[in-house]
């Protein structure tokens, strides 16, 4: 397969080349992590480039930066052209990644952000592959815990507050294990470095509440998904106890997309296999993202 390497970025408004968008050694989000970003992915279903949920991104794009008085200099409509107007400029014809980004830019060493600090924005196409082995993955509980709301808004992606996921997926993999499970400050389970959690125990279907975790755009899906197909499903206090004992665990992102946990801290998560329930929201979420379950249609911008 040919590599993928689109030729032009979309930056403050203009499609450029990739080697001639650079930005000076003084840009204030190198030195803090004031920068808020998404991730988001188009998948080519043979006939057109589908992007799941544009609209849902766009809108915790702006807001993960209003949290930090970061000013979006483009309007909503405006990002949405510009993504969609990106795969056309690359003539994307095959499943990518979308990483639109904005960052304060000339604003010297201050750490007082406004509306009026200078920021820029831009969207970037990367390849897309799988990151995790759809077979199931192993995980571990962090010894690093969630970052708390106390000490930053934990609904904004911005780039500062990843150094936590960063921190944890490196301690994961240097132990041995796929990827980390980090519990929040009161030691219930939060979230992953960049995926949400489920459990499944007895047909019932539950994930933790957002007060530190991410609200993910794929877990209100797989909520979504769950309630359509009939299952009972809560968003609850999980313990690390009951996620040793849960009949499945899955993660879910939008780059991962759902993953089952099949082993944690080298326990087996039931019998070890990915469970049935998982299995079912895996091929309805891979339909789903393809555009070929009209009935969510709704979530898909085609590209051409
Ligand atoms: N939690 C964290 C910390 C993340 O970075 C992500 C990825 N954006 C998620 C959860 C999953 O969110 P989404 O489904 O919107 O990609």
């Amino acid at each position: 397969m040919k590599a993928f390497g689109p030729k032009y970025i979309w930056f403050d408004g203009r499609f450029v080349a990739r080697d001639r968008a650079q930005v000076p050694l003084t840009t204030h989000a190198i030195h803090y992590g004031t920068s808020a970003f998404e991730g988001i992915r188009a998948y080519w279903n043979s006939e057109n480039l589908c992007i799941f949920r544009l609209g849902d991104h766009i809108r915790r794009f702006r807001r993960s930066g209003k949290y930090y008085s970061m000013s979006l200099r483009f309007t909503d409509a405006q990002i949405r052209d510009a993504v969609t107007g990106l795969c056309r400029k690359n003539r994307v014809r095959e499943s990518c990644y979308i990483r639109p980004f904005y960052f304060v830019g000339q604003h010297g060493v201050s750490l007082h952000v406004t509306e009026r600090s200078p920021t820029h924005a831009a969207v970037l196409l990367l390849s897309f592959q799988d990151i995790f082995d759809k077979d199931g993955i192993s995980a571990h509980i962090s010894p690093w815990r969630k970052f708390s709301g106390a000490s930053t808004p934990t609904q904004a992606k911005m780039g500062g507050n990843y150094l936590n996921s960063i921190i944890a997926t490196q301690e994961a993999k240097r132990r041995g294990f796929d990827e980390a499970i980090l519990l929040d400050s009161s030691g219930s389970v939060g979230e992953a470095p960049g995926e949400n959690i489920f459990i499944v125990k007895n047909g019932r279907l539950a994930t933790p509440p957002v007060s530190s975790a991410l609200k993910g755009i794929t877990r209100d899906t797989v909520l979504r998904m769950g309630r359509a197909m009939g299952l009972e499903v809560s968003v609850r206090r999980i313990t690390r106890r009951q996620l040793y004992g849960a009949d499945e665990v899955l993660l879910c992102g939008t780059a991962a997309e759902i993953v089952p946990v099949t082993r944690i801290d080298r326990r087996k998560i039931a019998d070890g296999r990915p469970g049935e329930i998982t299995r079912r929201l895996m091929d309805q979420y891979s339909d789903i993202v393809m555009n070929r379950n009209r009935r969510y249609s709704r979530w898909i911008t085609e590209v051409y």
